[in-house]
């Protein structure tokens, strides 16, 4: 397993942890949800940014050419939204145009 591939499914770990703590039965209203921060320090550690455009490509861990939180496989909500929850961040929601270093492909 390479070092990338051994990264993601370390994050990808935290993730399916982190769904643990969802409550069933209840669906998350991205509206309901603060905004996350920069400064958050989870999402200072996944380098998350609301502009997607603003990062480097060069530096990301996947080489996908396009990759924001509204064509990631791990954001929810509805397409359009501007704001939508992640499975990364539980209880804040992310910027559709925004991206961090966990981004997935849609299957
Ligand atoms: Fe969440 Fe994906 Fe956006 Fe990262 S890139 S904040 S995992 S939706």
């Amino acid at each position: 397993m390479s070092m990338i591939a051994r990264r993601k499914f370390i994050q990808l770990s935290a993730v399916a942890a982190a769904g643990c703590f969802v409550q069933a039965g209840r669906e998350v209203q991205a509206q309901d949800l603060p905004h996350l921060g920069t400064d958050d320090p989870m999402a200072s550690a996944m380098k998350y940014t609301h502009d997607a455009s603003s990062v480097d490509a060069a530096s990301r861990p996947n080489p996908a050419p396009v990759q924001t939180c509204s064509n990631c496989a791990l954001v929810q909500g509805n397409d359009g939204d501007e704001w939508r929850p992640c499975q990364i961040f539980p209880g804040k929601a992310v910027n559709a145009n925004g991206w961090c270093s966990v981004w997935a492909p849609k299957a």
